[in-house]
């Protein structure tokens, strides 16, 4: 039978390469809720709201029109139908998500939209609070972590000359997300109780994949 498997975890941990590989291995729909809040965090910053203003942020949260489209090598983030997938990539997206991700209009919305997304088995979804919030009864959670010098380290390999940042830096700009995706009050990032928890600083992405499989199948 078909279930709906949750991966948490803190950023860089290999969530999104994981979660893409366990659901192209089982025919399962892969949904990345981070590049939902991403998606946001690009609506609101080109519309010049920060993450501050919540009456601004709630209105624009409300005539939000975000879709995404599973495609052979992961998923197309349409935002007002637009294809933001790269664009939510860039360096000013990704300082700025953790505030954004913060207001509760922001949160209510994504995850009423990720539930509706679970709502026929076969979703293996990523972000920080699926486990414990959007997905409580998911059949199989997973929590992937790594040393935060580790993710640092493997985030710093997947760089090119035109967006190089320098390894020190990159450490503490995943700290400093980590530390508000933790302390944050609505859904803070933890570990659910009943999620598998998995410490990726010593396995290749492989092992990882094949090891939730099985627990997938089993
Ligand atoms: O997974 P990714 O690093 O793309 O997520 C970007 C940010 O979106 C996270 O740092 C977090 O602030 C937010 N997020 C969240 N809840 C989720 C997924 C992502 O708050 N379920």
């Amino acid at each position: 039978d078909r279930i709906n498997i949750a991966i948490d975890g803190p950023a860089g941990a290999g969530k999104s390469t994981v979660a893409r590989k366990v659901a192209a291995e089982l025919s399962y729909v892969y949904v990345d809720t981070g590049a939902m809040y991403r998606a946001v965090t690009l609506l609101a910053q080109r519309n010049g709201i920060g993450p501050e203003q919540a009456a601004d942020l709630h209105k624009l949260i409300e005539g939000l029109d975000l879709k995404l489209q599973p495609t052979s090598t992961g998923q197309k983030i349409m935002l007002h139908n637009e294809d933001v997938t790269e664009l939510i990539r860039s360096r000013e997206v990704t300082t700025q998500v953790s505030h954004y991700a913060a207001n509760e209009y922001v949160r209510q919305k994504l995850g009423d939209m990720q539930r509706e997304l679970a709502s026929h088995k076969g979703i293996v979804m990523d972000g920080r609070d699926i486990g414990t919030h959007v997905l409580p009864d998911a059949e199989l959670k997973i929590f992937l972590t790594a040393s935060v010098k580790e993710r640092a380290r493997r985030r710093h390999q997947e760089l090119n000359d035109s967006n190089y940042v320098p390894l020190e830096q990159l450490e503490a700009e995943i700290a400093a997300r980590d530390k508000l995706d933790e302390t944050r009050e609505i859904a803070p990032l933890i570990q659910a109780e009943d999620a598998v928890f998995l410490d990726t600083s010593h396995m290749t992405i492989e092992e990882v994949v094949s090891y939730i499989v099985k627990l997938g199948q089993s």
